[in-house]
């Protein structure tokens, strides 16, 4: 469905994530009791970053909510990466594991890419192995990173047609600016990525009707950086002396855009909900 963008509305919608979420975690919740086996999701964690903690322990949360089987290896900072390769190769030949993470960041004597890609890709619950981003890139969708995906979840919620629209991603991290802008290209945006060479970020997004920031720099981008009307998806998180601060201006920018993601409230909780798909989909597909 496509919605024209109003630019004499003041203030922005809300785009409330945490419900949007809820939502998705009743519906799964809803079909795993339907189920006759458990899917079950598996956590590998080196060193005890303690932001890490904090999320794997929500994915926990989370699990237990929708019925999930969830177990996490906490392996010492000093574990060998031999050693945390070998523990995923356990999880990728065990039957009642469906889908595995590795929780990033990883201490310096482990490289993060190997330690992704030694997940099968028909157990990669992220979406990052190079197999997952590859079929993204030649637009075959398989399992796909959450934050992306939860972003254009919120987008849809907006009833905004993502097709033909001009979409501008500040940041392009493989994470979640890079992939992002593909899954939003593979859906017919015309997509434009801004990062820290580009000339005049101002103008760039200016352009966007859907306007999505993964900086990680508080209140980067401001009312005057913004469309009238836009949608303005703040995916930026950070912890300053006022709490969690995102990318945008919301003070400023919640008057002028069509449609806002709140900071906290917006992405991270789809991020959640949508581990929790992948995982549904990767158990569905191996029963
Ligand atoms: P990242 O890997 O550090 O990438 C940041 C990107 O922003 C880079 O592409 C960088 O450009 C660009 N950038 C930095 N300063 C800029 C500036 N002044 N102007 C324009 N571009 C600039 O970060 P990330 O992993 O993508 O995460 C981005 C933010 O999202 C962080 O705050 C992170 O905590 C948050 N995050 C939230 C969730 C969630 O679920 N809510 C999930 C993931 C990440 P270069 O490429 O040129 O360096």
């Amino acid at each position: 469905m496509s919605v024209a963008l109003d630019p004499d509305e003041i203030g922005a919608k809300i785009i409330d994530g945490k419900e949007l979420a809820r939502s998705v975690r009743r519906k799964i919740r809803r079909q795993v009791k339907k189920l006759k086996f458990t899917p079950g999701l598996a956590v590998v964690q080196v060193g005890d970053d303690p932001a890490s903690t904090v999320y794997v322990s929500n994915k926990e949360k989370d699990c237990q909510y929708v019925g999930f089987h969830s177990e996490v290896h906490r392996m010492p900072a000093e574990t060998p990466q031999a050693a945390v390769i070998e523990q995923i190769h356990t999880l990728n030949s065990r039957e009642d594991i469906h889908g595995i993470i590795a929780q990033m960041p990883v201490p310096d004597s482990i490289d993060g890419d190997t330690i992704i890609n030694a997940i099968m890709p028909e157990k990669d619950a992220d979406g990052l192995t190079l197999v997952n981003l590859g079929n993204l890139l030649i637009n075959r969708e398989q399992t796909v990173p959450c934050t992306p995906a939860g972003i254009i979840r919120l987008i849809e919620s907006t009833g905004v047609g993502i097709e033909g629209s001009r979409v501008v991603c500040v940041g392009r991290s493989s994470l979640v600016g890079k992939p992002v802008g593909l899954m939003l290209l593979n859906r017919n945006a015309t997509v434009t990525y801004c990062h820290t060479r580009t000339r005049e970020l101002f103008s760039e997004t200016q352009q966007a009707d859907i306007l999505i920031a993964a900086v990680g720099r508080p209140r980067l981008i401001t009312a005057g950086m913004v469309k009238p009307g836009a949608v303005v998806i703040d995916v930026g998180i950070t912890i300053t002396e006022d709490g969690f601060v995102g990318d945008v201006d919301y003070e400023s920018v919640e008057e002028v855009a069509g449609f806002i993601t709140p900071v906290p409230g917006g992405v991270g909780p789809m991020t959640r909900a949508m581990l929790l798909e992948n995982t549904l989909e990767l158990a569905l597909a191996r029963k």
